[in-house]
This record gives C-alpha cells, sequence and structure tokens, in this order.
C-alpha cells in the first residue's frame, strides 16, 4: 500500500482523500501537523486557496518537512493552488507579484487567476503525455508559464481567450497540475503520479 499524506489545512483534501480510496493500492492520510508526514509515500496539496494553504503550511512548519522530503526524493504533487505552492515563480494575473509563502520547488513560473474570476472557470479535454485524454475541471485556475532545468510542460489547454498555456508540468519527483484530478471521473492522474512511487 502506498500511503499518501493528503496536506489537509484547506481546500477540497477530502475529494482528493475519496479518489485514493478508489485505488486499491493507495492508503489516504491527512496531514494537519508533521507528525502525520511520518512514513508517508507520496503527498498530495489540494486545490483552495493557495495564499492560506501556504500561510497555514509554515504556520504549522509542514513547509519545512515537505520540502526536505520532495529533497530525499518523495514524490508530491500539487493540483490548482497546489501547483501553485510548488512553483518558484509566482505572479497574479491581476495584482502581479504577490510575495506569498510557497514552497518554491519546482523550476516552473505560474500565473494565478490568469483565466479570470471564478465565474470563468470552465471543463474541457486536455491530453497530456504519458497519461493520455483526461477531462480537466479549470476553477480560478492557474496556468503554467514557463518551465526551466528539469521542468517540463506535459499537457496544454487551448483556452478561446487566453490561447495555450501549460496545464501539467513534471520534474523529476514533482507534478504541477494546474486544474482539479479530484473533480472528474476517472483517476488517469492518480495512476501516474502513484508510479512515481520508487517501490
Ligand atoms: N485561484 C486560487 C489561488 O490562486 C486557486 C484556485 C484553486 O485551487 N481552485 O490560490
Amino acid at each position: 500500500m502506498v500511503r499518501v499524506g493528503v496536506v489537509a489545512v484547506q481546500g477540497d483534501f477530502l475529494e482528493h482523500m475519496q479518489m485514493l480510496r478508489e485505488l486499491s493500492r493507495a492508503t489516504p492520510v491527512a496531514v494537519k501537523s508533521t507528525r502525520d508526514l511520518n512514513n508517508v509515500d507520496a503527498i498530495i496539496i489540494p486545490g483552495g486557496e493557495s495564499t492560506t494553504i501556504g500561510g497555514l503550511m509554515k504556520v504549522r512548519k509542514l513547509d519545512v518537512v515537505i520540502i526536505d522530503l520532495a529533497e530525499r526524493g518523495v514524490p508530491i504533487m500539487g493540483t490548482c493552488a497546489g501547483a501553485i505552492l510548488l512553483a518558484k515563480k509566482v505572479v497574479d494575473r491581476v495584482v502581479g507579484e504577490t510575495g506569498q509563502p510557497t514552497l518554491g520547488l519546482m523550476n516552473i513560473a505560474v500565473v494565478r487567476n490568469i483565466f479570470g474570476r471564478q465565474r470563468d472557470s470552465f471543463e474541457t479535454e486536455i491530453h497530456v503525455e504519458g497519461v493520455g485524454k483526461i477531462r480537466a475541471v479549470f476553477i480560478r485556475a492557474p496556468a503554467v508559464t514557463e518551465a526551466w532545468g528539469e521542468a517540463r510542460i506535459r499537457a496544454y489547454v487551448d483556452h478561446p481567450s487566453v490561447g495555450r498555456l501549460g496545464a501539467v508540468a513534471v520534474e523529476r519527483n514533482l507534478l504541477a497540475v494546474t486544474f482539479h484530478p479530484e473533480l472528474s471521473e476517472g483517476l488517469k492522474i492518480y495512476e501516474y503520479f502513484l508510479n512515481m512511487v520508487k517501490r
């Protein structure tokens, strides 16, 4: 069994835990304090509000432990707000530099709220390299606008007004997903993520 710690301070961690329960090889663990990170094989940082999740992770010192585990090769998937928290460069489409606390682990730049406000949320089909076609739900989503070093963009979304933007990026043991895999049918992204866990 793969023990997957799901950061449970704000956002839709319950949906991620529910999806993981559908996979026979994963056990979800709610991560509220550093103690909960003992013995996890992988970590998910959910969608929600990245300023809130980042702030609470810092207060609870989860950030320090997660950075350490990431550096030791533990796979980490950040979805939507979680993807923002993985990025080294973060700007908001409207306010620019946010100065918010992040983990700064991945060599990617993300733009928050790039598609606009809540009402500009949408669902579409995208193709993820190594995963295939999936339905993706974008809720006040960010996009990956740059990847350097070992980071690679593995999926794009074509948006009628904003254009073609990065939706999935991978760098070694780190996976940034700008949409909400926990809200669509299908577990392909989870399978892909769990395959990153070394046995
Ligand atoms: N817009 C949110 C942020 O910037 C992310 C939204 C989400 O996770 N669905 O933090």
